[in-house]
């Protein structure tokens, strides 16, 4: 490998490390690689280009991650960010530190159903509405009482048996 090429190399890999320090807005626990939705880094004549999939379509926060994502890299010189909307971001590119992360937060990471220690973790298909095991006792009584959580990404939802309430990352 030329010199060159490992300068490059560890100039991208120096930008992803930034990338997984950056929070989501919405989730600040969890990072943007974590959330999957950071799905390339190339080189460009001045800087980089970053190529983003927004999570879900009209979610505030698409604007703020782009501004946050430009500022935390500015050190690499000019920032071009494209939005890549093909093929569309799925709950299945949260990775699985990322996955870990959501539950400590007590929030049901999307496509599952079950987080109790110990228990299958269940993957719901796409669409399927299926019972919310509670992230705090891991009872299945529980109940959707608003479509909407903290953000419209987010539902909100409540454990009938130890009265948590509990948010889940909708799954799409
Ligand atoms: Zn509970």
């Amino acid at each position: 490998m030329t010199a060159p090429m490992a300068n490059t190399c560890g100039r991208l890999e120096a930008a992803w490390e930034v990338l997984r320090q950056i929070p989501d807005p919405e989730v600040p626990v969890i990072s943007l690689a974590e959330l999957g939705i950071v799905r390339d880094l190339r080189e460009t004549a001045g800087g980089l280009e970053v190529v983003l999939t927004p999570t879900y379509s009209g979610c505030p926060a698409t604007e703020l991650i782009q501004d946050n994502v430009r500022a935390a890299l500015t050190a690499f010189g000019e920032i071009q960010i494209t939005m890549q909307r093909a093929p569309a971001w799925t709950t299945d590119w949260i990775s699985e530190e990322g996955r870990a992360k959501l539950k400590a937060y007590g929030i049901v990471p999307p496509g599952l159903t079950h987080l109790t220690e110990g228990q299958p973790i269940r993957f719901v298909r796409r669409g399927a509405s299926a019972r919310l095991a509670c992230p705090h006792c891991g009872s299945e009584n529980t109940e959707k009482t608003s479509a909407f959580g903290s953000t419209p990404c987010k539902a909100l939802y409540r454990c009938l048996a130890c009265l948590e309430p509990f948010e889940h990352f909708k799954t799409i």
